[in-house]
């Protein structure tokens, strides 16, 4: 069982901009609904709300914790807002869990979120396990105060998610079943039309146009996710449309399986045989479904295949070049737009999903 290390920030003098609370007293509770999160998820916590970082860090080396997560919330000049994370270097355990989390949590928050950076706060640079230290958002601008203030559940619910597909553990939203099967969602496809997705799903263009915000019905937007009304569940002729890839810029055993699924090679949703040398160009290929070793035995099938797609060498060992060569195409068809740099980052991985959507 993993040990998840929460350490919400003890500051009681960092004042919000509104409801005359501090960034201790909402970060406790963003941390008390973590802890019940990831516990309902089979994880062992420790929620320390009392002592000071250096006692933190010494119970989190003690415990042997797994991974070690800082709550906090951000204040700056008043005007800038988004979630912010740090972690110990931009290619370890560390930083490929605050990616997770990151995924989860950055789309949730109201303001501009950054990219991970690293930082040497002490409980980074001195806990054992993984550290990822998060600001949640910033209390110094009022608005989003309020919202941290009504929104610590799901902040916390968010962090636990991250967490959950770190491990490769399926994340358990702790509803009734038939709380679940009211969240249905639907993924626009090339040709969709509004007006055809509420026939097959037994509802209006008006609904579904109110329940997702959508102000001119004429533009939706292909791989846009359309949430369905709850109480209709007319039976639905698309069903197999709806079970998409998440794009969430990770590989894990999801992605591997698409992928092995697309190429015809077997689908165990393991890369196996892949060397520990280019780690460094994979940082999003989650260890749950990616094999790296120190011995070339000849590669993975599925990258191999992947590798002709893309016209790298087919040695079945993807490094620098192959992801070179898959930035490209990717690029070619509209799926990425970021640097042609080798490293298989967030957008890199995401363009893939997105291909692979398209192709399944
Ligand atoms: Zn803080």
């Amino acid at each position: 069982m993993k040990l998840i290390y929460l350490s919400p920030s003890d500051q009681t003098d960092n004042r919000y901009a509104y409801g005359n609370t501090t960034e201790a007293a909402q970060c406790r509770k963003i941390a008390d609904a973590c802890e019940a999160a990831l516990k309902r998820n089979g994880f062992s916590v420790i929620n320390n709300q009392k002592s000071n970082v250096y006692d933190r860090v010494r119970e989190s080396n003690e415990k042997k914790a797994d991974l070690h997560v800082c709550i906090h919330t951000n204040a700056f000049n008043g005007t800038v807002s988004g979630t912010r994370m740090f972690t110990f270097d931009l290619k370890g355990e560390g930083y490929k869990a605050a990616n997770t989390i990151f995924n989860v949590l950055a789309p949730l928050t109201p303001g501009k979120s950054e990219n991970i950076k690293t930082a040497d706060f002490y409980e980074i640079m001195y806990t054992n396990a993984p550290c990822v230290y998060i600001e949640c958002e910033f209390h110094d601008v009022a608005a989003v105060a309020k919202w941290i203030i009504e929104h610590t559940k799901e902040i916390g619910e968010a962090i636990a998610q991250g967490i959950c597909k770190y491990y490769g553990v399926t994340f358990n939203e702790g509803k009734t079943e038939s709380q679940n099967s009211l969240v249905k969602t639907y993924k626009v496809v090339a040709g969709d039309t509004l007006w055809e997705i509420a026939q097959n799903h037994g509802t209006t263009v008006d609904t579904l146009a109110r329940l997702n915000n959508i102000k001119d019905p004429n533009k939706i937007s292909v791989g846009q996710i359309i949430k369905l009304p709850t109480a209709t569940t007319a039976p639905t002729t698309n069903d197999d449309k709806e079970k998409v890839l998440e794009e969430d810029g990770l590989w894990g055993r999801d992605t591997t399986k698409y992928t092995q699924k697309l190429f015809g090679t077997p689908v165990d949703g393991i890369v196996s045989n892949q060397l520990n040398s280019c780690k460094e160009y994979l940082p999003n290929m989650l260890a749950v479904s990616w094999e790296f070793m120190n011995i070339a035995k000849g590669g993975s099938p599925m990258v191999n295949k992947l590798q002709t797609l893309v016209g790298a060498n087919p040695d079945g060992y993807a490094g620098i070049d192959t992801i070179m060569k898959l930035q490209v195409f990717l690029q070619n068809l509209g799926l990425y737009s970021g640097k042609i740099d080798g490293i298989a980052g967030n957008q890199t991985v995401r363009g893939w999903q997105m291909y692979l959507n398209l192709k399944l």
